[in-house]
């Protein structure tokens, strides 16, 4: 099954875009039926080689080799981007305006990086988009519930504090802080708020000890 965004759906004629669930099986592209599986997709997206960073690259053709950065914009038709993720949201972004798009892979590191953020003004620059007019949806990942660590005041900045209850932070509400800050509206911003760890029949968990991945994709045509 493929999840959809349903702020993305009006806008359906110019986007095709999704999120997989476990039922369609595992996109981790260490495993060999990586390329089998890629098939399942309505498209064929780029998938980069994710480094938990904030790198954030532009792309305006299907690249000859993976490389890393955990951001993917592109403005062309036809150029589907992807990235891979169980527990690490999967943050769509879709200009209707600038007719163009973002895939952001953010784990906790990339959203401390706030690469959510950098991403937004990137967009900004490069295609002269207007924060305003950005549409964003960000798939089930690990939930404040199930994000815990052993002492998160110490681990984390401190600018992540209000975000902590006890030793759980929810990531979930810092990535919808960066993004208001970054000038998005929040009436367009789509958090689907599904656990990935207490849901383990429809998602991949890494803190459940699943190596399996879902696909994220989003592409303009
Ligand atoms: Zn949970």
């Amino acid at each position: 099954m493929i999840l959809e965004f349903s702020l993305f759906k009006p806008s359906s004629g110019q986007l095709i875009h999704g999120v997989t669930t476990k039922p369609l099986g595992s996109f981790n592209d260490e495993e060999k039926s990586f390329e089998e599986q890629k098939k399942k997709l309505p498209v064929n997206p780029v998938f980069n080689k994710q480094v938990h960073g904030d790198k954030i690259i532009l792309i305006n053709e299907r690249p000859d080799q993976p490389f890393e950065a955990d951001a993917l914009i592109t403005q062309q038709k036809n150029l589907p981007l992807g990235i891979k993720v169980a527990d690490c949201q999967g943050v769509l972004i879709f200009d209707p305006k600038a007719n163009s798009i973002a895939a952001i892979h953010s784990g906790w590191k990339s959203s401390v990086l706030n690469i959510i953020g950098k991403t937004v003004k990137k967009m900004k620059e490069v295609f002269g988009s207007d924060p305003a007019d950005l549409l964003v949806g960000i798939s089930p990942s690990l939930g404040p519930c199930c994000t815990q660590f052993s002492d998160p005041e110490k681990e984390l900045p401190e600018f992540i504090r209000p975000f902590i209850k006890e030793k759980h932070v929810d990531f979930w509400s810092l990535s919808l802080q960066q993004l208001k800050e970054a000038g998005v509206s929040e009436k367009q911003i789509e958090i689907m708020r599904k656990c990935t760890r207490c849901n383990a029949d429809q998602f991949f968990s890494y803190r459940n000890d699943d190596t399996g991945r879902m696909a994220v994709f989003i592409s303009l045509h």
